[in-house]
């Protein structure tokens, strides 16, 4: 039918759009329905499951994207996070403490870390069993948490020992909040499975010099919390 209706296109109607005599009109009606026709089976046994189909694979490609993409970011995530205090960890503070280095050498502000260690923390484990142990740890992750401002950054170095960065604090004012800290944590009664569990902590501080790597001013924060242990914990060290 489609060759007959193009041979009819080809041979007798010359006149558009509307022919003079009845019987090419009659023709031309039937040629243009039969060429219609032969579009629309065209498009729909060939050209609309070739799209149905690309469609639904752009739709399961998306998919597969996001599904990658947010895995991804949870992993991100899982690799700068502490799993048992939900803190961040030290890989995290790493890059933050050295990132802030280098941003605070620009605007000459100065940087406070504090280094963090629970005091005879061993005991709590042999004493009360390792998940109340992490009970405490978790604690007290919450504490350092809500003692220190937005832009601090608090983490879990590994075991029992946590840090602070906090840009823009003086030794006057890190000796403070190191107290207010080492105070609240003194303050601290963990209830776990019925024994009320107090802890210390001990607290060594230092200021950025303004020349030395991220590495020395940790170890310089470190042997001051080593000095706070000599002394006798539960103590601060500037
Ligand atoms: P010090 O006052 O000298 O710091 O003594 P300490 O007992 O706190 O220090 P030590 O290094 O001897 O022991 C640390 C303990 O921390 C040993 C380990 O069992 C415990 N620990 C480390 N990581 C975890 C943890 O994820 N969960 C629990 N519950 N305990 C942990
Ligand atoms: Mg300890
Ligand atoms: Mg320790």
């Amino acid at each position: 039918m489609l060759a007959y209706a193009y041979w009819l296109l080809r041979s007798g109607i010359t006149t558009f759009p509307v022919p003079q005599d009845l019987g090419s009109f009659i023709q031309l009606l039937f040629i243009t329905g039969v060429l219609l026709a032969t579009a629309t089976i065209f498009g729909m046994f060939f050209i609309y499951p070739l799209i149905r189909t690309q469609v639904q694979e752009e739709g399961k490609l998306r998919a597969m994207t996001e599904t990658l993409s947010a895995r991804s970011e949870s992993l991100q995530h899982a690799a700068l996070t502490d799993s048992l205090t939900g803190m961040q960890n030290r890989r995290f503070f790493d890059d933050a403490l050295r990132e802030y280095l280098q941003e605070f050498r620009r605007i000459e502000k100065p940087v406070g870390l504090m280094v963090l260690d629970l005091d005879h923390f061993k005991q709590v484990n042999d004493t009360h069993g390792h998940d109340v142990g992490d009970e405490v740890l978790r604690a007290v992750a919450r504490c350092l948490k809500d003692l220190t401002r937005y832009h601090d950054v608090v983490a879990r170095m590994g075991g029992e020992e946590f840090a602070i960065v906090a840009p823009n604090m003086n030794n006057q004012s890190l000796v403070k909040l190191a107290e207010r800290i080492r105070r609240a944590v003194d303050a601290l009664t963990i209830e776990s499975s019925n024994v009320n569990i107090r802890v210390t902590i001990s607290v060594g501080l230092s200021i950025w010099n303004g020349r030395e790597s991220a590495e020395e001013f940790y170890r310089r924060a470190d042997k001051m919390l080593y000095e706070a242990k000599r002394l006798g914990r539960n103590r601060v060290c500037a």
